[in-house]
């Protein structure tokens, strides 16, 4: 498949090959050093003054970029951690570049975010905590499961979790709660 690929398939079976080639063979367990790096993250922005998200961009186990929430920090209400890493990443790849990249992301992504990482070109999502485990314990919340949204989607877009959920959750309940 490696050989189709860089033999110039079509982007639409790009995407296609891309989600099957990348993350989507791989076994839980080997997120989990990931989630827990964003896990990290997220407690860096809460020392910066930020809400407790952060998320990661990794190929073949190697990470690209790292990104934290700087909603606070920015004064900008959109700035969530998934927001600030792909306006990063498609300033530096391209979207069939992006394809071949793992998005990894301390929660399961809001509307707004899934939107941004479909439109980046990601193919493959893995979140720490389910959403709606977050929603239980903050109002306010616009809230659309991340495949649901990406059910919708022209090209299939791959959701990975929840992983180390628990973990996840302490920290939203030391800092929502
Ligand atoms: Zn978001």
């Amino acid at each position: 498949m490696l050989v189709e690929l860089s033999l110039g398939s079509s982007q639409e079976n790009y995407f296609h090959l891309s989600f099957q080639l990348f993350g989507g063979d791989m076994k839980t367990g080997e997120h989990e050093p990931f989630i827990r790096d964003c896990y990290d993250l997220a407690r860096q922005a809460v020392q910066n003054g930020d809400h407790p998200f952060g998320a990661l961009l990794v190929q073949d186990n190697e990470v690209l970029l790292k990104a934290v929430n700087t909603v606070n920090s920015s004064q900008d209400q959109t700035r969530h951690a998934e927001i600030n890493l792909v306006s990063e990443a498609s300033h530096l790849y391209d979207p069939v570049r992006l394809a071949q990249f793992i998005l990894y992301t301390s929660t399961e992504p809001c509307a707004m975010c899934t939107g941004a990482i479909y439109q980046a070109g990601v193919t493959v999502i893995v979140f720490g905590c389910r959403a709606q485990a977050l929603y239980d314990l903050v109002d306010n919340n616009l809230f659309i499961p991340s495949r649901e949204i990406l059910a919708l989607g022209q090209r299939e877009t791959m959701v990975i979790g929840p992983v180390l959920e628990e973990e996840g959750m302490q920290i939203h309940r030391r800092f929502w709660t």
